[in-house]
């Protein structure tokens, strides 16, 4: 990278970035177009993104400040390593290959990383799984600060939703969850908000149905949220 990302941190920020790249916490770096993503592994496993042309830096920690110790991590490992792979290469190497050895390869995977197998499944049963697993923190030591993990997740997962045909069933599951872990953190506002989200996206949805269907969801959504219904679903 030309320019002089330093610039970009405070001097402690800067320090602290440094350490994590040397202590190798960056990982997954991967360039596409414009776009560089990568992972690094801090109390959580964060993901960062980094546009090179209109200088736009995200990662999903609670950082307050806007250039935290992870973004400075994945600056020091885009110059100092030479090659970052780049999603073109990625395909156009996968796309050389026979169907036999595709399969080698995923079978190789799955071994690694059993998680994987979950792409096996069709693209909705796999948006439940992500459902259910919403709650499901692999660090522990964090869980302070978990629920501010929560609309993050949900959105996600609200983004793979609105790209399929049938909406209605997961846009219920996902409000089913969001309620619960909703009741779980006693309405702590980012969960709050999560139930709004997905309301929010299942009223779309509603205006695309025949009055028939609409109701029906309206009638799904009611059970779910109980009593809480109307204070959800009231006009400010
Ligand atoms: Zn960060």
């Amino acid at each position: 990278m030309k320019f002089d990302f330093k610039r970009l941190f405070s001097k402690e920020i800067l320090e602290r970035g440094r350490n994590y790249y040397a202590e190798d916490r960056v990982s997954n770096l991967l360039k596409k177009g414009n776009t560089i993503t990568a992972s690094v592994q801090g109390n959580h496993r964060y993901k960062l993104t980094i546009n090179t042309k209109n200088h736009a830096y995200r990662c999903n920690c609670p950082y307050e400040g806007q250039m935290c110790k992870h973004l400075a991590a994945v600056f020091y490992a885009i110059n100092n390593r030479k090659n970052i792979p780049t999603a073109e290469n990625i395909e156009k190497n996968l796309a050389k290959k026979s169907k036999e050895e595709l399969i080698r390869i995923m079978q190789e995977m799955l071994a690694q990383e059993p998680k994987f197998n979950a792409l096996l499944l069709s693209k909705e049963k796999q948006i439940l799984k992500k459902i259910e697993e919403i709650d499901s923190n692999d660090d522990e030591e964090n869980w302070a600060e978990f629920y501010d993990y929560i609309p993050d997740r949900v959105e996600d997962i609200l983004d793979e939703i609105k790209c399929l045909q049938n909406k209605q069933e997961l846009l219920l599951a996902l409000l089913k969850k969001a309620q619960e872990l909703n009741e779980q953190y006693d309405h702590h506002g980012s969960t709050e908000d999560s139930v709004f989200s997905v309301l929010d996206e299942l009223n779309d949805e509603k205006k695309r149905l025949p009055k028939k269907d609409a109701q029906k969801i309206e009638e799904c959504a009611k059970k779910i949220l109980g009593d809480e219904y109307d204070s959800f679903t009231q006009e400010e």
